[in-house]
């Protein structure tokens, strides 16, 4: 094509489609591929690394350009998408030469058939097949908020009414892709939308429309701001997908209060999903995680992160592990078949959005006929009585006997991804596609044939047929062949080339157009028997998509007693008590991460039941007192997804809402003084945690001077014994607190042991009931290879310090008169003197009633 001119039409065409995605960037099928104009071509240069080129002018300027093969634009727009883009697909939807048609200028007409962005991907290749990939919207209404969240790419659909506060939680939890928000919307980061889209009665329309209803109770019945975020997601897909909806399951209501509640700082803290630098290995997930297909993976994902909080629905989920466990052979083949399996859920979604390929249709016909197979072997082979977990997800599995009969008649063993170059539909299937293909192949023998007859009748034993898309079929020769045949009768000149001559010949020709007229039909008649398919599907969606969640759990439990068992985990008693003991509780990142360095783990026990109910644990730095204390959360959360647990033995009582605090937790990055979110997090706890609540606190009140920080724990120390009264575990490297075991009847000290061996320090990682003596800093700084002369200075130091702290009684000698104050703390003494001093006007003072001021102040004192 020719350079563009400033009028051109095809440019004219570009800004027109541009202008109605202008926050995209816009990929514009020329051909084989996908060019981007303009700054859309200079950012997308540089996210992806490629050549910025330029493609003609416009209003006297030159366009910069680049692109993209269609072919691999795959990787291409996962760069884009990740680097923070999002991008609009236009196609051409018409032949080129159907616009010559028209005239030799115009121009092919395209159409933006799909806007990408991150929350609505269903392409295997930009998702991760073991994570869910989040949409969220959120509609903000007074005082609450409207939560609706889908995965588009295996079709879950679900909403909650949240108080405002508790945002930041859940997206915490869901850890979304991407979040939709109304037009000024200035909370978390968003794509905005417009305000119409959350209107709540326009919404349930819209709701009503798409699941077919007339009203929207039979799903369960939702709030409008429920309603108006469910609304506005469906507003959105139909906004980027152009029209084709997902398919969506129909939205359901999720209560948050069946589900342990778990804030953002939190999961963050106890690295639930992800570590703390972002990653899945060194998570509790990870550590967790045995499952062996993506759709187990993204469920087992769900599961920890919103544990139960219904004792019941625990056990039942425990049962089925349980089962597992003892019907070990049952559990091999589970897996074995389960491994083999592809994704239905994710190729039933591309599917339903028309950007699925025939491999899609197998993944369907073998899913389905792997879960039949895998319910029959369950049903029949166990001898032990089946939980009923298990019994109602077998039930899931509908009978898809037709569905699979239907597709294996179909479709090769084995179909391409896409269905370009055809080959997918089954020889037999259809009588008028083979002969199609018998026309087409027996073409391809005569070219054959011919090629050898040509070597013979010219002598020139290296002349090649070839075939390519501009030429179609040719004859070719190395150059030096080439003079005889240029006379030749039946050879065309065609082509010269460096070494080689091409021609064309009537013969070949006409067996060309055969070849091709006959591949072209062949082509056609698949595509619309993948249609048929395609649709023969789509009407079973629902009851696959049932069969599909049956296959994650049955995937997720066996994958579970596997972890148990190669780890030897027990089951945990969970019921509605408030008890909390664990023997020998172990840490299963950290036990995992001992055993790679060829160390032991020490497992430690934890009786959070109800005479000590709070720790208070300390120990030198390195002893083992934030292990200890996560592991014991860990185990909660572990217990109450439905998991067994590392330890020997585990009795807990159901926790509704488990905390977890860290002291100086370096947040600097996201613009709070660590200290700061230090006491934000922690008054968040004192006000929202409940006696059923789990707390673990570490080293709160290190982020901010000795004095400070000691009066801080002691206060939080206090309020959680006596105004909680829930279980909680508390580190920290403030000896002094240890004083208050006296007074709290509910507080019980133990430490992580130490031994000095030698001169040097071992960590036994032990916990032990009492006190650390002392803190060992010096010692583990040593560990750490602290510089000798350094190490010597502070020994110095250090006991000066102390011979002064013998003298003063040390810092801790004031605390043990503080309960007193805190049994009347309102009127705080010495009021009477801040009161006369805040009357004194200093510069009035003469120096004689100065002095007479100063001894009446000490007469207040
Ligand atoms: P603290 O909070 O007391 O400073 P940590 O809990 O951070 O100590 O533990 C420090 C290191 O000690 C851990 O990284 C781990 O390698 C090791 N450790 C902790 N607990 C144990 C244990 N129970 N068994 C074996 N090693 C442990
Ligand atoms: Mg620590």
């Amino acid at each position: 094509m020719s350079a563009v001119s400033p009028a051109s039409p095809m440019m004219a065409q570009y800004l027109g489609l541009k202008a109605g995605v202008a926050d995209c960037l816009l990929f514009y099928r020329m051909g084989d591929f996908y060019e981007l104009f303009f700054d859309d071509a200079v950012a997308a240069a540089a996210t992806l690394d490629i050549a910025l080129t330029k493609r003609g002018q416009h209003d006297g300027r030159d366009i910069p350009m680049c692109g993209v093969p269609v072919h691999s634009s795959e990787t291409y727009l996962m760069r884009l998408i990740r680097g923070g883009h999002r991008v609009a697909i236009a196609e051409q939807i018409e032949y080129p030469a159907d616009a010559r048609k028209r005239g030799s200028k115009s121009v092919v007409a395209r159409a933006i058939v799909r806007v990408v962005t991150p929350g609505t991907l269903t392409e295997a290749a930009l998702l991760d097949a073991r994570t869910s990939n989040w949409l969220v919207a959120v509609a903000p209404a007074p005082d609450r908020m409207g939560l609706a969240w889908c995965d588009v790419s295996t079709g879950v659909f679900r909403t909650a009414s949240i108080a405002e506060g508790a945002l930041e939680a859940e997206l915490a939890r869901l850890n979304p892709a991407e979040v939709i928000a109304p037009q000024g919307w200035d909370g978390v980061p968003a794509t905005l939308r417009p305000r119409g889209d959350f209107d709540s009665a326009a919404a349930t329309k819209r709701l009503q429309a798409r699941f077919g209803v007339a009203t929207l109770d039979g799903f369960g019945g939702f709030t409008r701001e429920e309603a108006a975020a469910a609304g506005a997601l469906l507003a959105y897909l139909a906004a980027t997908a152009i029209g084709q909806l997902p398919l969506l399951q129909p939205p359901q209501s999720s209560p948050p209060s069946g589900v342990m509640a778990i804030d953002a700082a939190t999961r963050a803290s106890l690295e639930l999903a992800r570590t703390a630098s972002g990653t899945r290995v060194g998570s509790l997930l990870d550590a967790v995680d045995s499952t062996v297909t993506g759709a187990g993976a993204r469920l087992l994902a769900d599961d920890l992160a919103a544990p139960l909080t219904d004792a019941e629905a625990i056990n039942d989920r425990l049962d089925l592990v349980d089962w597992f466990i003892e019907a070990a052979v049952v559990r091999d083949r589970t897996r074995e078949a389960l491994r083999a399996g592809a994704d239905l859920e994710r190729a039933l979604s591309r599917l339903a959005l028309r950007r699925g390929g025939p491999r899609d249709l197998a993944s369907v016909r073998d899913g389905l006929a792997l879960a039949l197979a895998l319910k029959a072997a369950l049903i029949g082979a166990p001898k032990l009585a089946a939980p009923p977990l298990l019994t109602a997800t077998l039930d899931g599995i509908g009978a898809h006997g037709a569905d699979i009969d239907a597709l294996r008649a179909a479709l090769v063993p084995e179909p391409p991804v896409d269905m370009a170059s055809g080959g997918f539909i089954a020889p037999g299937y259809d009588a008028a596609l083979d002969e199609l293909r018998a026309a087409a192949s027996d073409g391809r023998q005569l070219v054959a044939a011919l090629e050898t007859r040509l070597r013979g009748e010219t002598g020139v034993a290296a002349l090649k047929v070839r075939h390519n898309n501009v030429l179609g079929y040719h004859i070719e020769v190395a150059a030096r062949h080439a003079d005889p045949l240029m006379a030749a009768p039946g050879f065309v000149h065609r082509q010269t080339l460096a070494g080689v001559v091409r021609f064309g010949s009537v013969e070949l020709q006409a067996l060309g157009v055969r070849i091709a007229q006959a591949g072209d039909h062949a082509l056609a008649a698949e595509a619309s028997h993948f249609e048929e398919l395609r649709d023969v599907v789509l009407a079973r969606a629902a009851a696959i998509a049932a069969t599909a969640s049956a296959l994650a759990r049955l995937d997720v439990a066996s994958g579970l007693a596997e972890r148990a068992s190669q780890g030897g985990w027990v089951r945990p008693r969970v019921d509605t008590s408030c008890a909390f003991e664990i023997i020998a509780g172990r840490h299963p990142v950290v036990e995992a991460a001992c055993a790679k360095a060829r160390q032991p783990f020490v497992a430690n026990d934890c009786d959070l039941g109800t005479t000590q109910r709070l720790w208070l644990v300390t120990g030198p730095n390195m002893a083992g007192k934030s292990t200890f204390l996560r592991q014991n959360a860990l185990l909660a959360v572990l217990a109450q997804a439905g998991s067994f647990v590392p330890a020997a033995a585990a009795h807990i009582g159901v926790v509704d809402r488990l905390f977890s605090r860290v002291g100086a937790s370096d947040n600097l990055a996201q613009g709070r003084s660590t200290f700061m979110v230090e006491m934000v997090e922690t008054a968040a706890i004192l006000t929202t945690a409940t006696s059923r609540s789990l707390i673990i606190l570490d080293e709160v009140g290190r982020g901010t001077s000795t004095y400070d920080g000691l009066a801080i724990a002691w206060a939080v120390l206090e309020a959680v014994h006596d105004g909680l009264a829930c279980r909680c575990l508390f580190a920290t490297h403030y000896h002094e607190l240890t004083r208050l075991s006296a007074r709290l009847a509910s507080l019980a000290l133990v430490t992580v042991a130490v031994r000095e061996w030698q001169g040097e320090l071992v960590f036994l990682h032990e916990v032990v009931r009492g006190a650390a003596d002392r803190s060992y800093g010096l010692a583990v700084a040593k560990l750490a290879g602290l510089p000798t002369p350094v190490i010597a200075r502070a020994k110095e130091v250090l006991t000066r310090l102390e011979a002064g702290k013998a003298k003063t009684g040390g810092l801790a000698a004031a605390l043990d008169e503080l309960p007193l104050f805190a049994a009347a703390p309102a009127v705080a003494p010495g009021d009477a003197l801040r009161d006369r001093l805040a009357a004194v006007s200093p510069d009035q003072l003469t120096p004689r009633a100065a002095l007479d001021l100063m001894y009446e102040l000490i007469g207040l004192l």
